[in-house]
């Protein structure tokens, strides 16, 4: 008989959910037992709710993913919103000023950049495709303990469930429980920064645009949803995030229409608001023996150009492929040499974006004359150069 591998995916977030979900419709299902498991209850999303406060922009790369393993259909028939068209400009300029910097679809010959999508229909849509699969899926009880015992490592719950794992993947998000509990370690940069969120009611429609406005203590970044309002991310000072949080509906519309410079008209407040600490982190290795770490558990940045989520999926599909790889060889999926070739393939690709995104964070928090002009004369000469732009592009789409 042929021998079965078990897997333990710690987390069901949304880069723990692909992963399995690769797994469970790859050519080597057969040959494992996988185990997702997370310490809160089951996400569950109903059409007939409002729009939640946490949603992704999601790349049309991770689109074409989610769609491989079933899940975009189930997106696709709930509510999305596309975007056309991307503004990004400095808070010293307009958003139609010759430096600003203008993305649309059309000029890519693509129907769109990517799509507005809320992070509990991502997870609910991937966790009704595994539902059809022999993946267990546990919610509602954090991992107690992780012991490696010979090759395997002994995986217990708060609930007092034991599973025993020939490979652990740490989906666990930013305070990853299993990076901690192997010991690897992390280097982090704090931004001195809260990412305050919340969704408003625009004077003018949003016209399927996403809107970046660089102000001196971070991003404003405003997203269309598919009921008219928007979603706004507001990467701030954390006392200005302190007074959004406590503030009266009257006062942040106001806040919210002076820091997005009446792009869209007056804001007016109209949904849950919600605070997140930033920082970048990223962990000094992806991978020991029988041990692989994706997603937020492995690297945390900036949510400036929405990249996070989009990122975690790439680990996803490149540790799902390579371990399909190893299974078809006859190999070990916690073996290091297996492991070591995710690494390879993704712990550069993931440093890049994230010093890419605390440089343009810092770019542009500063008040400097000259590096304003440095800034203003660099978005010109972008603008203007087809193939950079064209390749930049591609990467944020995750087609390049
Ligand atoms: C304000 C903001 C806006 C963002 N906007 C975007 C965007 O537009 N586009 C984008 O691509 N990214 C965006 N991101 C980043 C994105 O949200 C994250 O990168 C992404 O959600 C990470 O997914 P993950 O599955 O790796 O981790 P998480 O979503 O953190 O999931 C981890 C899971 O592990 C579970 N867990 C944790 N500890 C344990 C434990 N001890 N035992 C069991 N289970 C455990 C948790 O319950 C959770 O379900 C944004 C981030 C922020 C803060």
């Amino acid at each position: 008989m042929k021998q079965r591998f078990d897997i333990v995916v710690v987390g069901a977030g949304i880069t723990g959910l692909t992963l399995a979900a690769k797994l469970a419709s790859g050519a080597s299902r057969d040959s494992l037992r996988i185990t997702v498991l997370d310490g809160a209850e089951r996400p569950r999303f109903s059409p007939h709710d409002e729009v939640t406060l946490r949603v992704s922009a999601i790349a049309s790369g991770s689109a074409d993913l989610l769609d491989a393993v079933g899940a975009w259909q189930h997106v696709a028939a709930s509510r999305l919103s596309p975007y056309e068209r991307m503004r990004v400009w400095d808070a010293a300029d307009t958003p139609d000023s010759p430096s600003a910097l203008r993305f649309d679809a059309a000029e890519f010959a693509l129907p769109q950049l990517g799509f507005i999508v809320e992070n509990i229909l991502l997870q609910d849509a991937l966790l009704r495709e595994l539902d059809a699969t022999d993946v267990e899926l546990r919610f509602g009880s954090p991992i107690r303990s992780l012991r490696q015992s010979g090759q395997r490592y002994a995986v217990e719950l708060e609930d007092g469930v034991k599973r025993s794992a020939d490979l652990v993947v740490g989906a666990d998000g930013s305070r990853s429980f299993v990076r901690s509990a192997v010991g690897i370690e992390t280097r982090s940069w704090p931004y001195e920064q809260t990412a305050f969120v919340t969704h408003l009611c625009p004077e003018r429609e949003h016209r399927s645009t996403a809107w970046q406005r660089f102000l001196r203590d971070g991003p404003l970044g405003i997203l269309p949803l598919s009921d008219g309002k928007v979603s706004v991310v507001w990467s701030t000072k954390p006392h200005i995030a302190k007074r959004a949080m406590a503030a009266s509906d009257r006062e942040l519309g106001s806040m919210l229409t002076t820091a997005s410079d009446r792009v869209l008209g007056a804001l007016s407040a109209a949904g849950p608001r919600g605070a997140f600490p930033l920082g970048a982190q990223h962990a000094e290795r992806y991978v020991l023996p029988g041990v692989a770490l994706i997603g937020d558990a492995a690297h945390a940045i900036h949510p400036l150009a929405g990249q996070g989520a989009n990122l975690g999926l790439q680990d996803a599909q490149a540790l799902a492929e390579v371990l399909e790889t190893a299974l078809g060889q006859g190999l070990h999926p916690g073996d290091q040499p297996v492991l070591r070739r995710y690494e390879r393939a993704r712990k550069g690709a993931n440093a890049t974006m994230l010093h890419f995104m605390t440089g343009l964070n810092r770019l542009f928090a500063t008040d400097s004359r000259l590096i304003g002009e440095i800034r203003t004369t660099g978005m010109r000469m972008f603008n203007r150069s087809g193939p950079l732009r064209e390749h930049a592009v591609k990467v944020a789409l995750g087609v390049g």
